[in-house]
C-alpha cells in the first residue's frame, strides 16, 4: 500500500471555512474510494489564528506546513482585523507560509468552461475553449528587491524607491518549473519580460534561452514583451499555452488572464517550491479570491475555486492527473446542467447555496465513478 498523502487544511477567515467544508466533502469522497488516501490535519491561519493565539500563524502551524505533502488554504483577512498594524495583520500568516516554504512558482490557470462563456466580457469566439497557464515568479523581483523605501531629499522633496532585481538562479528555477509544465501540456512556452528597457529583463531572456538550449530544446519557446503580452491576452488569448514571467508582470498578467474567464469564484492557484531529496515539492494551493466579507456566513459563496485548487493539488503534488480530470469534469458537468452559485448565475435564474453546490458535485462524482 502506498503511504497516505499528508495534507494540511487551513480554512482561514470569512468564506474560507464555508467553501473549505464543501471541498472537504470531496476530499473525503476520494478517501472513501481508497484510490488515494489522505492524512488530514486542519489548523488556523489569519484572523482566526489571531483570535485564538494572538498571531496570524503559530510556529507549530508553520512547522506542520513544512512537513506535509501539500497545504490547502481558504483565504485570510476581513474588516475585524483591518486596524491592526501591518506586521500583525492576517495576511502576514499567508506571506510567512509563502516565504518560509520558499514557494517561488505561482501557477494561475485561466480556463473558460463552455457554460460560462457568456460571463466573460470578451466575444465567445475569442474566449471559448480557453485553457492557459501563467507561471509567475513569486519570491523575487520588484516586490522584494533592495534598496527600497521612501526617503527625504536635501531639497525637501521625497523619493520612493523599489529595485527590480533577479539572479540567474532565481530565473532558472522558475523557468525550469514552467518548461516542465509545458511538457505536460502542449509543449509551448512563452516568456514575458521587458528586455527592451530593463537589464533584469535582458538577463531574464538570456537565462531562459540558455536553459531552453541546454535542457528543453524539445519545447517550443517564444519571447514577448510583457506589455505586448497584456494586449495579446485580450486580443487572442488562445495563442498562448504556458506563459512564464516575473513577479510584478505576473501579478498583473495573471489577474488579467483570470478575469478573461469571468468570475473570481472560479479561479484556482498553486504555489510550488523546490523538490527535496525524496522528490517531494513544497506546495500550497488556494483560490485567487479573498474572504468576501460581504457574503460570508450567508451560504452564497462559490466553492469551485477552492475545489479546482484541490484538483491542481491532485495533479501537481500527487501526479494524479486522472483524479484531477475527474474533479474538473464534475465541475464542467455541474455547470453544463445549469447549476450555479449566485456569482456565476444569469440574472433572474435559480441559484444554489454553497452546500447545495457541494451536493451537486458529490452526486456528479458518484455518477462519473459508477
Ligand atoms: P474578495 O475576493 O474577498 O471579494 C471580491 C468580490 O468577489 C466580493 O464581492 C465577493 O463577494 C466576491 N467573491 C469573492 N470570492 C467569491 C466566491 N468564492 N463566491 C462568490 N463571490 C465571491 O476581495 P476583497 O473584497 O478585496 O477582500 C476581502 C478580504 O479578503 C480583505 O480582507 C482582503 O485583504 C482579503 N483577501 C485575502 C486574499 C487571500 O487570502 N489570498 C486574497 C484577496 C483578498
Amino acid at each position: 500500500m502506498p503511504a497516505n498523502k499528508t495534507l494540511l487544511i487551513l480554512p482561514g477567515d470569512g468564506i474560507g471555512p464555508e467553501v473549505m467544508s464543501e471541498v472537504r466533502r470531496v476530499v473525503d469522497w476520494f478517501d472513501r474510494r481508497q484510490a488515494v488516501s489522505f492524512d488530514i490535519d486542519e489548523d488556523l491561519v489569519g484572523g482566526a489564528a489571531i483570535d485564538a493565539h494572538g498571531t496570524p500563524l503559530t510556529d507549530a502551524t508553520m512547522d506542520k506546513a513544512m512537513t506535509v505533502d501539500a497545504v490547502l488554504l481558504g483565504a485570510v483577512g476581513g474588516p475585524k482585523w483591518d486596524e491592526l498594524p501591518f506586521d500583525q495583520k492576517p495576511e502576514r500568516g499567508l506571506l510567512r507560509l509563502r516565504k518560509e516554504m520558499d514557494l517561488y512558482a505561482n501557477l494561475r490557470p485561466a480556463i473558460c468552461f463552455d457554460a460560462l462563456v457568456e460571463a466573460s466580457t470578451l466575444k465567445p469566439e475569442v474566449i471559448s475553449g480557453l485553457d492557459i497557464l501563467i507561471v509567475r515568479e513569486l519570491t523575487g523581483g520588484l516586490y522584494f528587491g533592495t534598496p527600497r523605501g521612501i526617503e527625504e531629499l536635501p531639497d525637501g522633496t521625497r523619493r520612493g524607491v523599489n529595485t527590480h532585481v533577479y539572479t540567474s538562479t532565481e530565473i532558472q528555477r522558475v523557468a525550469r518549473a514552467a518548461f516542465e509544465l509545458a511538457r505536460k501540456r502542449s509543449n509551448k512556452l512563452c516568456s514575458a519580460e521587458k528586455a527592451n528597457v530593463m537589464e533584469s529583463g535582458v538577463l531574464w531572456r538570456q537565462e531562459v534561452t540558455k536553459l531552453h538550449q541546454a535542457e528543453y530544446a524539445d519545447v517550443e519557446l517564444t519571447h514577448i514583451y510583457a506589455d505586448n503580452c497584456a494586449m495579446q491576452l485580450v486580443r487572442d488569448p488562445k495563442q498562448f499555452d504556458v506563459i512564464v514571467t516575473d513577479n510584478m508582470f505576473g501579478d498583473m498578467l495573471s489577474d488579467e488572464a483570470g478575469m478573461l474567464t469571468g468570475s473570481l469564484g472560479m479561479l484556482p492557484s498553486a504555489s510550488l517550491g523546490d523538490a527535496d531529496e525524496t522528490g517531494r515539492r513544497r506546495a500550497m494551493y488556494e483560490p485567487v479570491h479573498g474572504t468576501a466579507p460581504d457574503i460570508a456566513g450567508q451560504g452564497k459563496a462559490n466553492p469551485l475555486a477552492t475545489l479546482l485548487s484541490f484538483a491542481m493539488m491532485l495533479r501537481y503534488s500527487f501526479d494524479l492527473g486522472q483524479d484531477a480530470d475527474l474533479v474538473e469534469t464534475a465541475v464542467k458537468n455541474v455547470l453544463d446542467a445549469g447549476k450555479r452559485t449566485a456569482d456565476i448565475a444569469a440574472p433572474g435564474s435559480e441559484t444554489l447555496s454553497t452546500s447545495a453546490m457541494g451536493d451537486a458535485l458529490l452526486a456528479e462524482l458518484d455518477k462519473l465513478a459508477a
